[in-house]
């Protein structure tokens, strides 16, 4: 057998037994001098970090982004040049759930990425959804905690979602896609990507143009039926961790067609929809997608805690030839991503390894809790502040993105005011065939019970507005699986928007 390597405490001293504590005598007390179990208990007692608020429960792997179309013209972005090929990491999620929750749940999924590219990480934090069920981010919070537990009863609450939604007739879009078949996919590698947000590609001659990123499945879109989620969960709590890992392991590697829409500049002011909109796509006949590569996913972390649990993801990673958009809920998620992992990782977040660049890093940041990458990267000590006569690192402009044309007024704009909620959800539901209308039928009725009928009929009167057949045919459902009289209960209340138009 080979030598075995001698085991140490984590100041390095060799360890003589790791089966018996110090005892005073052979029946005890232990002492406290018995500094082995202590460190041992201790780092047990540390070993959880905050789980994240949303998206706790994940699954993640390693790949590579390759580009073979060529979108030059529109960026100078060296990850999206044709031939580019670089690393990457992909991590999946549902939104509600803990940590332990079941994979197979009825839920938005997140599809977050980072590609380490040769000017700086840059990560695209979307979903398995074109849009969102909002698009103020005033009431993110309020939205998520309609997701999460109830405080007085500690269980999930169909009343609080469907009243929330029901209030927020912007939501009708993202609800739609929730409760039809896509809403349930079968594992990660089985859905689309879509960066969401509108974000902007620019140029060597300092041109704008807006983008939205799609990652659409090679593998084919599997989704589970609720019935069938309930037979999964019955017997694995851990579906696509296992499908995901293993179809990695088999060396199937899973992968997805890269594509962007693109819009020029000038169009923002000309769309009858607002493309900076989360509750809006872009119709494909509009700004229809092009190939610009392939994503693939090709190696399993060897750790799943520093590696996926680490990994910290932010919208506010980009890099030269990409850049934001006047999008609302992009700007907040700028904000609040770096945020939460400064609180769930700690300040110097990006210097976990799964997190740091993998180009070099320069800057003048310095100290705070678990500073461990050598007191500060400028090359040079005498370089601790800038400007400086010490040849630390110094701003380059070549990386400067051009302006973004922004005008108005500062306001609290009601975005709601003539803005159509109903169109968009209507060319989906007149996409969907007989079988997957009947399902988003039943699919809504089984997630409503127990909610109060006045809730019920306000949002049944958004579904009449997406089209009749939707609103009827969700009131023929909630018959069936409850018993639920159409209008046996009065719609009461006007929602906020709606008393003001
Ligand atoms: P198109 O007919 O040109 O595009 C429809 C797109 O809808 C498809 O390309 C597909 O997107 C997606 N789709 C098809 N079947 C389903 C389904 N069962 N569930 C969810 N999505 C489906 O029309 P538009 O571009 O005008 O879009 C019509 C509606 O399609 C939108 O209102 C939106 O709800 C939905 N959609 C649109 C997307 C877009 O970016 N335009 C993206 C996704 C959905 P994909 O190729 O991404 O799978």
């Amino acid at each position: 057998m080979a030598d075995k390597r001698t085991m140490t405490t984590s100041a390095g001293a060799p360890v003589s037994d790791n089966q018996n504590s110090v005892t005073a005598g052979e029946k005890g007390p232990v002492l406290l001098q018995d500094y082995q179990l202590i460190e041992k208990l201790a780092h047990q007692n540390r070993e959880r970090i905050p789980e994240r608020v949303v998206h706790a429960k994940g699954w993640g792997a390693h790949g590579v982004l390759k580009i073979t179309g060529d979108i030059s013209k529109y960026t100078i972005a060296k990850a999206l040049q044709p031939g580019a090929e670089t690393p990457m990491l992909a991590r999946f999620s549902t939104v509600a759930g803990e940590q332990g929750a079941a994979d197979a749940e009825r839920d938005v999924r997140g599809f977050a990425l980072k590609f380490y590219t040769e000017d700086g990480n840059w990560d695209l934090v979307g979903n398995n959804t074109p849009v969102f069920f909002v698009r103020d981010p005033l009431k993110f919070p309020d939205f998520i905690h309609t997701q999460k537990r109830h405080p007085r009863t500690n269980m999930r609450s169909p009343t609080a979602m469907w009243d929330f939604w029901s209030l927020s007739p912007e939501s009708l879009h993202q609800v739609t896609i929730l409760m039809s078949d896509r809403g349930l996919p079968v594992a990660p590698m089985y859905m689309n990507g879509y960066g969401s947000h509108t974000y902007s590609l620019w140029n060597d001659k300092g041109e704008r143009f807006w983008v939205k990123f799609h990652f659409k499945t090679v593998q084919g879109h599997k989704h589970h039926t609720n019935a069938e989620a309930e037979e999964v969960v019955g017997k694995t709590r851990e579906s696509y961790q296992e499908e995901l890992y293993g179809t990695i392991e088999r060396g199937e590697f899973p992968k997805w067609k890269v594509q962007v829409q693109i819009m020029p500049e000038a169009d923002a002011e000309k769309t009858s929809y607002n493309p900076f909109d989360l509750t809006k796509v872009w119709p494909h006949a509009e700004y229809p997608p092009i190939d610009i590569g392939v994503m693939e996913l090709n190696r399993n972390p060897d750790n799943y805690f520093t590696e996926i649990e680490n990994a910290a993801f932010s919208p506010s990673n980009i890099v030269p030839g990409i850049g934001h958009s006047p999008d609302k809920m992009l700007q907040a998620r700028v904000f609040s991503y770096a945020d939460a992992h400064r609180y769930r990782l700690g300040t110097h977040y990006e210097t976990i390894p799964v997190n740091q660049p993998k180009c070099p890093v320069h800057h003048y940041h310095r100290d705070g809790e678990m500073n461990t990458f050598g007191g500060i990267k400028t090359g040079n000590p005498d370089a601790y502040y800038e400007p400086n006569s010490f040849d630390g690192p110094v701003e380059d402009t070549a990386a400067k993105e051009p302006p973004l044309k922004i005008s108005g007024d500062a306001d609290r704009y009601n975005h709601r005011i003539g803005n159509d909620d109903y169109a968009q959800p209507r060319a989906l539901f007149n996409l969907f065939d007989e079988g997957q209308k009947n399902r988003l039928f039943s699919n809504i009725a089984a997630a409503m019970g127990g909610v109060p009928g006045e809730i019920i009929e306000r949002q049944l009167a958004h579904f009449d507005k997406v089209h009749a057949d939707y609103g009827n045919g969700v009131r023929k459902a909630l018959k069936e699986a409850h018993g639920y009289e159409a209008n046996a209960v009065p719609v009461t209340g006007k929602t906020p928007q709606h008393a003001a138009e």
